[in-house]
């Protein structure tokens, strides 16, 4: 991905970064997710989430049971919930059409691994399928 100095930078904790990679690698062929915590436009951890889409190896649907927990987690004073990552077996590295139909453009973190990079999104009304906006991803 060419480097855009216009696009916002959010730091990635290696251990969160590493976190994705390790479930990704686990999971192949299958599509890891996950939900992604820290604070302002940084990413501090990255929590696996069991994939329950009946065809695992094409889609991914993050287990509404940790989603809830987390939101509710969340509104008691919890870790703040910046968004949700997921990989893509294949190696694309961008956001899929489907991926655009799922996303809520409510301005929340997209993270996509492909072979062990990771790139990152913010769902919203721009961008790829007008749905997602890149953005960089500063590991540290
Ligand atoms: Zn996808």
């Amino acid at each position: 991905m060419p480097a855009n100095m216009s696009r916002m930078t959010w730091q990635i904790t290696s251990i969160a970064a590493e976190s994705i990679r390790s479930h990704e690698r686990r999971v192949h062929p299958e599509e890891a997710c996950g939900l992604l915590f820290g604070g302002d436009r940084r990413i501090e951890e990255a929590v696996p989430a069991p994939n329950v889409s009946p065809t695992p190896r094409h889609r991914f649907e993050i287990d509404p049971k940790a989603l809830f927990s987390a939101l509710r987690a969340e509104r008691q004073g919890g870790p703040r919930l910046l968004g949700y990552y997921h990989s893509h077996p294949s190696g694309t590295f961008d956001p899929s059409e489907t991926d655009a139909k799922l996303a809520q453009p409510d301005g929340r973190l997209w993270l996509i691994a492909a072979e062990g990079r990771i790139a990152g999104f913010i769902a919203g009304n721009t961008g790829i399928h007008g749905r997602f906006q890149p953005i960089a991803l500063d590991e540290d």
